[in-house]
């Protein structure tokens, strides 16, 4: 075994990963990247066909983002937010804030009527990564409703119920304790139920394996054949309706927008966020959009009526002209280079938080590397990639050339669906695409089709038994085949 190998072996505990069978193997220990390609210490390159778990924009090694970096360095890595601010995390700021409005920025006159596109970030939290970007929202969206109620309620002088927040069934918002109790993934999450704050989970749709949606399996995404009367959306609004009922409407909604990731990168069909952002607003609550995987054009440039193309949409909220009071960002943030999140809310939020210090209305929350001025280079640097022509050419073409070669895989039985938004793709591996019957968790089918792909030069990890790809935008036509080939040749070997 290589050495580094051995050390990872005695003193690395590994994120989600069953270290007995971990400890079984010589693992896979990446020391250089560049592009799609990462090398192990072994020599071996292998396409990362996951973006480093979805966290890689540009490619690794960039020489723009390594050179933002290293200009940064020269002067200082890190000050503290608090009390202090600095250079790279104010521009970062401007240029979020500016990126997070293009919606309303731009000739979307048709989303600028509706009330769901009716908002204006203006203020950014800096955290450290998903999770943490989640925390924030909550808090504020919590100390935000309460405080708002107490201001309406002061002459009715009632007690106040606690705010009840709402997310979908199979949302996965991060880890941390707060980001655990508006997940609703029960494999993750049971565990840890004694520690959690109660919150409420709605039906999110998934057409391939909806109880509503009567077409019969085809060899075609699910969400374009479905037959249904939009039950998930019904169900949506009889839980607003419901929750009003009990005189304590929900304070906020969450929700992955486009496609839950955690959950087996599962797609709404289009129109389902639009409609659900009305009933959210029509009850008042405030709109958390997570998306620390959407965000930084992972679903794709829209063919939408509403898209700037001068200047892309690059947030998954805004393919349905739905702009939240918090969007919550992280991996992608620095381009995939270092752990970075951040916030982003209005001012009427912002505004609940200020007055004299004696009142103590501060937001009471921040950490150590909070707007980390590394990780604002780096961010600063990879959204300029990400704005410029090349990139939003290379996009296109890449979701392009992906959407072809995965037309193949319907031809496999055991591919039950195959899903893609932008770049982002999920492929269902079932028993037989006939029936949809699944593999149970326990046979390792989308483990064992990953191992297959490493042994080929490729590297993802499933979710469940869905097999994820997620390129960097740098990929190549011909690098993309090599993994959709990859791909196809192991569901085929695992299940002969
Ligand atoms: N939200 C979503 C939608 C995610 O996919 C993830 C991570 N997979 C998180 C939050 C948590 O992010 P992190 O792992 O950076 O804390």
């Amino acid at each position: 075994m290589h050495k580094l190998a051995q050390l990872d072996h005695a003193y690395v505990w590994h994120p989600f990963t069953q270290m007995r069978d971990w400890l079984k193997r010589e693992p896979i220990v990446i020391v250089a990247g560049e592009g799609a390609v990462v090398r192990d210490a072994r020599g071996r390159e292998y396409l990362d066909a996951n973006s480093s778990i979805w966290t890689n924009l540009h490619g690794h090694n960039h020489p723009r983002i390594n050179s933002a970096i290293a200009r940064q360095l020269k002067k200082i890595a890190h000050s503290s937010a608090m009390g202090l601010a600095n250079e790279p995390a104010s521009l970062l700021a401007a240029k979020l804030v500016q990126a997070a409005n293009e919606i309303c920025e731009s000739k979307a006159r048709a989303a600028r009527k509706s009330q769901i596109a009716n908002r204006k970030l203006e203020k950014v939290f800096f955290s450290d990564d998903g999770s943490t970007a989640i925390e924030v929202a909550l808090k504020l969206a919590y100390e935000f409703t309460r405080r708002s109620r107490r201001a309406d309620s002061l002459s009715a002088k009632r007690r106040l119920p606690q705010p009840r927040f709402l997310s979908l069934r199979g949302g996965y918002h991060g880890d941390t304790v707060g980001a655990v109790s508006l997940g609703h993934i029960d494999l993750f999450h049971k565990t840890y139920a004694g520690l959690l704050f109660k919150t409420d989970t709605v039906m999110a749709p998934y057409c391939y394996r909806c109880p509503f949606n009567r077409a019969k399996p085809e060899r075609a995404d699910a969400r374009e054949c479905r037959k249904c009367h939009w039950e998930c959306v019904d169900a949506v609004e009889k839980k607003f309706a419901a929750q009003k009922r009990k005189e304590n409407p929900y304070a906020a909604f969450v929700f992955e927008p486009l496609i839950q990731g955690a959950a087996g990168m599962i797609p709404q069909p289009a129109g389902w966020l639009r409609q659900v952002a009305e009933i959210a607003l029509r009850h008042s609550a405030l709109l958390i959009a997570d998306e620390v995987m959407t965000g930084f054009g992972r679903t794709g440039i829209p063919q939408s009526p509403i898209a700037n193309r001068q200047s892309p949409i690059l947030f998954a909220c805004h393919h349905e002209g739905v702009q939240p009071d918090f969007l919550c960002l992280a991996k992608g943030l620095t381009g995939g280079y270092l752990p970075m999140g951040a916030t982003l809310t209005t001012q009427r939020i912002f505004d609940a938080f200020l007055g004299e210090y004696d009142k103590f209305k501060t937001f009471f929350h921040g950490h150590s590397y909070t707007a980390n001025q590394l990780g604002a280079a780096a961010a600063l640097a990879s959204l300029e990639l990400l704005q410029g022509p090349a990139s939003v050419r290379a996009r296109a073409k890449l979701e392009q050339v992906l959407r072809e070669e995965l037309r193949i895989l319907w031809t496999l039985p055991n591919v039950g669906d195959v899903r893609q938004v932008g770049l982002i793709v999920g492929v269902e591996l079932v028993r037989d695409w006939h029936t949809r019957e699944p593999f149970d968790l326990r046979e390792q089918a989308g483990i064992r089709v990953c191992e297959a792909m490493a042994k080929s030069g490729v590297l993802t990890r499933p979710v469940g038994n869905v097999i994820v790809l997620m390129p960097p935008y740098c990929t190549t036509a011909a690098q993309m085949r090599r993994t959709v080939f990859a791909l196809r040749q192991s569901i085929t070997e695992t299940f002969v």
